[in-house]
This record gives structure tokens, sequence and C-alpha cells, in this order.
């Protein structure tokens, strides 16, 4: 049986269910899945029973069945796992805790009661503690702890709850705080998670929420917040029955929902929406006992760098920044920031794929090599492709900094001695100055090299996550992307499938005065569509830019939306430097007025389309003119499906994290009749790159 069928009770579960039907035999864990050899009168209802009782947390992908000779069984067994030589078994990813363990903690007669550490067969901790395979104790951070009586013979009783609950603890022998677990007034708390130190503080303190940022160096962009319940949440976010859902999901996602109020104003400035999670840990559900209000919850790091899990570099990298630190001495075998998600189109739409979700595979449509793919630049993941199924990593980040670069080669380590593999193929960007290029070049082993264009990967990422072989016409936009002539793509159409594809139709270049410089000053984007925003600049500064523009001199040309966006804010004077990436098109997408309809003209002229009409006549009311901008593009977007004639439509890329276009494209598109498909599992931005290189390089075997 391959699937998620190791960690989640299945061995304790097929035990009973042999011993139910009076069968004798063994299942025991391998490295592709769970193994039962079942003998017996009543074997034939062992199968119908097995997938229609299985466990809570588990999902079988494929059961292959065989008939065997009879064997000499004394009764019936569970065996010990056997490490084979390419693990394939699926790693289940951190749960929060289930009901029975959450009533256990509240319970003062309960041996467990308020402990943060427990769990079960049915929940807790796995990716984040998982050292290699199979899953067994030994070979997690939980092998330090030696099991207290009472908690081994839990563990080795088949009729109960943790019966092989591999990370199970209790006060007596499991991990402790070390500590005070409390949020003091004005306090900012550094807080030893699952995946990594967390930073929290009341999210209803102005001033306490500002020195978090200025010590953290993060300006502006939105801080998430959790909150102890479903009813705290309310009163914070608006929450459907779909968000509820997924905020009281195993996964415990950060969830995109639109504010009502109740945090300080510099949580989420500007924002019409405001990350909410509950809590995903025991941990957090204690710390909820003592407080009664909402907490900042952000990664425990300096601005752009990877989130620390090691207690020694916590000390040195968050001493500065938080007031007080609380740990606790279970080792963090890998960092896993939290996920975030949000809800398009009345589902769940990802845009940071880690805790709760990674290392979740993707299924491929058949059989490949063994394919690294090194993703992108910004937001980046990994994958590896082992037989049919592609494992994503948990999201690494922007490779900016050496710090993330550091993280970057250590999920490859882990990954490939994880899984216990040396790939044949690696498939990489096509930048050559991209970190995950230089690491390539640094580091070529004895593989073949793939090199993906990035709209391509964007395009075979959607394909293969709805397990769709193409041809779809690929409308891929976002801020930047390596393109074939050399310049930067970023607003492409995209027909082919993921052996190839061929550039229907893109946006009309223009010249991006300072290159990267560009993508943090929507300013910049302005000028080079011509228009200079009123105060954005000093006499010298336009002198010079145009004088860049004009000579071409450190301007490469660049077809990108993401640039387009952002000189479109910039001339409604929405914002001309922006804090994060991504800025001044998210503040362009808010403030567009929801009930207006008209648009601008943008001809489509031998697949270059023209924004220059667009323009010049946008109108000096920034709701009006953003939202007929937005309407302009729906126009272009379907004008070229229709020319392009293919009757599947795929969207990616990170402008896709715009709902107004998302949304926008998906109801214009399905009412002409496209099949339009968007991102379910993996993110539309670059955290998704990795899974198309994947299978870019398979197709193309
Ligand atoms: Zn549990
Ligand atoms: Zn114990
Ligand atoms: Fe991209």
């Amino acid at each position: 049986m391959r699937g998620a069928v190791q960690g989640v009770g299945f061995r304790p579960f097929v035990y009973r269910l042999a011993r139910d039907l009076g069968l004798t035999g063994f299942v025991t864990n391998d490295g592709h899945g769970v193994l039962i050899e079942v003998q017996g009168g009543r074997v034939r209802e062992f199968d119908p029973r097995l997938l229609s009782e299985q466990p809570p947390l588990s999902d079988i992908h494929d059961l292959h069945t065989r008939e065997l000779e009879d064997a000499a069984f004394a009764g019936f067994e569970i065996r010990g796992s056997s490490a084979t030589d390419a693990p394939t078994a699926v790693v289940l990813a951190d749960t929060t805790p289930c009901h029975a363990c959450r009533a256990e903690m509240r319970d003062p007669s309960d041996r467990r009661y308020r402990h943060p550490f427990l769990n079960c067969t049915d929940c807790g901790p796995r990716f984040s503690i998982v050292e290699s395979l199979p899953y067994d104790r030994p070979r997690t951070t939980m092998r330090e702890f030696a099991m207290c009586d009472d908690c081994r013979r839990e563990y080795e009783d088949p009729e109960d709850r943790r019966f092989h609950a591999q990370p199970t603890a209790c006060p007596r022998c499991g991990p402790q705080i070390k500590g005070e677990l409390e949020l003091g007034p004005g306090e900012i708390l550094a807080l030893k998670g699952l995946g990594g130190y967390q930073l929290l503080c009341d999210a209803r303190d102005e001033e306490t929420v500002q020195r978090l940022r200025a010590r953290k160096h993060r300006e502006e962009k939105p801080l998430a917040v959790m909150v102890r319940n479903v009813a705290m949440a309310r009163e914070l976010v608006e929450v459907s029955r779909l968000a509820e859902e997924l905020l009281t999901s195993r996964a415990a996602p950060i969830v995109l929902l639109p504010m009502r109020g109740g945090v300080a104003p510099s949580v989420a400035p500007g924002n019409p929406r405001l990350g909410v999670m509950l809590p995903s840990t025991p941990l957090h559900h204690l710390l909820f006992e003592t407080i009664d209000f909402p907490v900042v919850a952000t990664s425990g790091n300096r601005s752009d760098e990877p989130i620390c899990i090691d207690d020694q570099e916590a000390r040195e990298r968050l001493g500065d920044i938080a007031d007080r630190i609380v740990s606790h001495d279970r080792p963090i075998a890998r960092h896993v920031d939290d996920s975030v998600d949000t809800i398009a189109n009345d589902r769940r739409y990802p845009l940071r794929r880690a805790r709760g979700y990674a290392p979740r595979p993707v299924r491929l449509p058949r059989g490949t090599p063994t394919i690294l793919a090194l993703g992108g630049h910004l937001k980046n993941t990994i994958a590896l492709s082992i037989e049919d199924q592609a494992f994503v990593s948990q999201h690494i980040g922007d490779l900016d900094t050496p710090r993330a670069r550091e993280a970057f080669e250590a999920v490859i380590r882990d990954f490939l001695a994880m899984y216990a593999v040396q790939p044949s193929i690696v498939a990489r960007d096509m930048h050559p100055d991209y970190a995950s290029t230089h690491w390539w070049n640094d580091h070529r082993f004895d593989a073949r090299e793939v090199v993906v264009q990035h709209h391509h990967a964007h395009l075979a990422a959607c394909l293969a996550e709805n397990r769709h072989r193409g041809p779809a016409l690929g409308v891929i936009w976002d801020g930047t992307g390596y393109g074939p002539d050399g310049s930067i793509w970023g607003g492409e159409f995209l027909l082919g499938d993921a052996r190839g594809y061929e550039r229907v139709a893109h946006f009309k270049p223009f010249r991006l005065p300072g290159g990267d410089a560009a993508a943090r000053e929507p300013r910049r984007s302005a000028l080079a569509l011509g228009v200079e925003p009123e105060g954005a600049f000093t006499a010298a500064e336009v002198a010079l830019l145009r004088q860049m523009i004009e000579r071409g001199t450190l301007a490469p040309w660049t077809t990108s939306a993401g640039r387009l966006f952002d000189g479109v804010a910039a001339i409604l004077g929405l914002k001309q430097r922006s804090a994060f990436e991504g800025q001044a098109a998210m503040m362009l997408e808010w403030i567009a007025d929801p009930h207006e309809s008209g648009s601008y003209e943008m001809p489509v002229r031998d697949g270059v389309i023209d924004w220059a009409p667009t323009i010049a006549a946008l109108d000096a009311d920034p709701a009006i003119a953003s939202a007929r901008f937005h309407n302009t593009l729906l126009d272009v977007i379907t004008e070229v499906a229709h020319e392009a004639g293919c009757p599947t439509v795929a969207l990616s890329g990170g402008c896709f994290q715009n709902m107004r276009l998302l949304e926008g494209t998906l109801q214009r598109l399905e009412s002409e009749n496209f099949t339009v498909l968007i991102h379910r599992e993996l993110p539309p931005n670059d955290g998704g790159i990795a899974l198309g290189q994947v299978a870019v390089a398979a197709a193309n075997e």
C-alpha cells in the first residue's frame, strides 16, 4: 500500500482489523509504505474494510494485492520497520492536536493535563521531527526521550490510541518547556514553536507592534495574527463557512480574510484583509489559556531571512528582537513556516505552502527518473520526484541572503538524504544569475541538466497539479522571469504543455531603468511606461532615468505584467517605493471600485499587447482607473484566449494572487465556455516553479 500510510496508526488499525476477522499474518512499514500478509477464513472481507475503515489521517494512493502460498503464522503481528534502499513513503505533514488530545490537556485528572507535547496516532508533529525514513521513533528528534513505563504501555497496547504513536510523550518523560509560557503587557516573546521560533506580541498594542517591526526590520509587510478560537477570529475578520473549515482544519493555516478590526493599525497597514490562524500545537493552546487577546505571530527572523530553528542560533539572532525567549528541548529537524491560504472562487487557494501541507507529494501522470528541481529565486521551494510522486519542499524563501541560500542547500541535502536518492536529472531555471543556478554550477554532480524557462515552469506546474496533460493556453503573469531572448519576461501567453510551448502573445516590451531596482520602485515602471508620477522624482533623477531608458543602459527590456501593475499604481499616486514585492500592485487591487464596469483600449496586434492607449486614458480617480484597468486586462485575456483557440486556459504567476484579476478572469472565461485551471495545491507564485521544472524535465525524457 502506498500513500500517507505511515505514522497515522495504520499498522494498529490493520492489527485490530485482522484480529477481528480471525486472520493470521503480519503488517510492517517499509520504505515505500505498508506491507501486509494476511491468511485465514474471512480474508475476502479484509480489503473492503481496509479501505472503508482506514484511520483519519491516512490516504491510500495505491493498493496492490497478490495471492501467496500458505505460510506458517502463529497469529497476527506488527513487525518492526524494514529499511529499503530508496524510500518513497509519504512523510506526513504536521497536524494540530486532535479532539481527544485536547480533552486530555484540559482534564485535571489526566496524566497529560496541560502537557505541551502530547500527541497521538491521529495528530501531532511529523515532518518537523522526522530525520529519516521509515518513520519510527529512533529516526525522529524524539529519539533522545526515553519513554516512561506508562507511555511505553500505551505505545505497546494495540487497543490504545497511542499504539505505535512515534512521538508520544507525557510530562514525566517528554520534552520540557524552558521559561514561563505567558505573554506580558508590551512584551515581545520568541517562542520555539513547531517548525521554528516565532515572535509573538499583543496584536492590539500599537506601540509594541511597531517596536516588533522596527527590531525585525519589517516595515510594512502584513503580520499574521493567532487567535484562541473561531469566536475570537470573528471579532477580527469575516469568517465564512469555508473559512471556518480552513481555520479549524488539521493544517491550521494562516487564512487571509476580510478585516473587521480589533487589531493595531500597524499589524496590516492599509490592508483590507488580515491573516488569521488558530493555535497549531498544544503549546499554543496552552498559551491561550493564559491570555484572552489576539497575538501577532510571525516567524522568528530578521526581515527576509529564513525562520530560526536552532536554540543557540535563536539566542544570537533573536536576542535583540525579543524581550524574552521561551524554548523547549525537543529539537526541530527542519524549518517549517506557517502556511498561508486564501479563498478563491469558494475554494482554498494556497499562497505559501509549508506547515500542515508540506511535503505532501503531487502525483505525476507516470513514473519519472529521479529529478531534483531547484525552483526559482523568490519564494523558493525545491522539488524531488521519485517514481510518480513529486515531493515539493516547504517554503524556503527569497534566496537573497547568505542565510537563505544556506537554508536552500540544507533543504536539498535534507530531501536527498530523507529519500536516500541520487538524482539523475537536475532541473533549473534559465536565469544565469539565480542563486539556484550558481549553486548548481558550484556543485555539479553526475546528473543531466535540464534548463527550464520560468514561465513555462509556471504553466507546467499548473497543469501538473490539475493532472491535466494539456495543451492549454497559459496566462502566465508575474514580476520577473528570464526569457530565452535574454529579456525579462512576465506578461506571457504560452500555448503548450509540459513538453514545450509557443509564445502566442505578450505585453509590448518597455525598458526598466535600473532592472531589479525597478521592482522596489514602482515610480520607475511608471516612467518606463512614459508617465512621470507627480512629485515622485527630483529633476535630476528624472533626467538620469530618462537617459537610461533612451540609451538602454542598465535598462533591460521587459514584458512584465507585475511591473505594468506597479507602473499604473505609481501613476495613480498610490505608491512610489514598495516596502515589499508586490505591494504597489496589491494597493491597486484594493482600491478598485467594485461597481465600475468600464474599461480602456488595449489593442492586440500580432501577439503584442499595447498598453499605451490604456496608460494615456487612465482616469484621475484611482478607484475608477484601477477598476477599468483590471477590466481591460480581462478583455485582453478573453480576446487572446479566443484568438489562440484552445479550450483550456491555465492561470499562473504571482499576479494571480490578485483576487480581482483571478476571479474576474475565471468568471469571464468560464462564461465563454473555456475550461480554466488554477492552482489548488501549490501557490501561483514562484513557490510552484519547482514542480513545473519537474514536470518539464519528466515530459522531455
Ligand atoms: Zn491526538
Ligand atoms: Zn511518559
Ligand atoms: Fe514567476
